[in-house]
């Protein structure tokens, strides 16, 4: 067993005994871990409050093959944003980030830049530095480093561009827009507007990024979260806890 040294953000636990407890990690060189961390629940742990939810640690682990539990052996706190936890709807922001980690990543495949980008996510709510589209443009970029890239700007059936199509509809299972001409026949679909098909690729690819130039209307903002939530809940294949809290 090889001892692994990572940057990871705590993304879930569990109780497994009287005293220990199993923590998934999502962690920089080394994607999702679930770990065991022996002590954990006693009085004077050795990792302290470094396995709360949403702290920001250095972990250093045992991996295990196949089923078998990595080790937790070392794990201290970089960041715990404590101010994330003085503000309810920015705990259940940071809280769907992480649970959105925790489901829709595998264990073991790194996402280096998807860690950083969770980290300087995270550090924005934290301080407050928060636009409207900071969590879509988060939810729109992770689909696009897990490989759920979805086709937001052409048709996922003939691939001809969206622009000029009054009415699109979206399809979770093909993981993109559908013109008038594809989309008969495709069960499972919601309408959405072709310009936030536009903006949500804009986001995905990384091309809107300075959001404090960016003026989007409420009913579009409202659209992009419906679009994305609804493909996030569909590729997780349930609903998540913590969407429903978040706005
Ligand atoms: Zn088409």
């Amino acid at each position: 067993m090889a001892a692994i040294k990572t940057p990871a953000l705590t993304v879930g636990r569990i109780d497994y005994s009287e005293t220990s407890q199993i923590v998934t990690f999502f962690a920089r060189e080394h994607g999702k871990v679930k770990a065991i961390a022996k002590g954990a629940k006693r009085k004077k742990s050795a990792f302290e409050g470094a396995l709360d939810l949403l702290a920001l640690n250095e972990i250093v682990f045992l991996e295990r093959g196949g089923d078998g539990l990595s080790i937790l052996t070392a794990c201290v706190m970089r960041d715990g944003f404590p101010e994330l936890r003085r503000d309810l709807d920015r705990l259940n922001t940071a809280l769907w980030i992480v649970e959105l980690l925790s489901e829709l990543t595998v264990e073991g495949v790194a996402h280096p830049e998807l860690f950083d980008q969770a980290v300087a996510t995270l550090a924005a709510l934290a301080r407050g530095a928060w636009h409207p589209l900071s969590l879509s443009r988060f939810e729109a970029q992770a689909l696009g480093h897990l490989g759920f890239a979805p086709r937001f700007a052409g048709c996922a059936g003939c691939r001809r561009s969206l622009d000029g199509e009054e009415r699109v509809v979206f399809s979770c299972r093909l993981g993109g827009g559908l013109c008038r001409a594809c989309r008969a026949g495709h069960e499972g679909v919601f309408p959405v507007a072709p310009g936030t098909l536009a903006l949500a690729d804009g986001l995905a690819a990384g091309r809107v990024t300075a959001l404090d130039r960016v003026r989007v209307a409420e009913p579009t903002l409202a659209d992009l979260r419906r679009l994305l939530t609804r493909y996030i809940a569909s590729l997780a294949g349930r609903e998540p806890r913590m969407l429903r809290y978040v706005t």
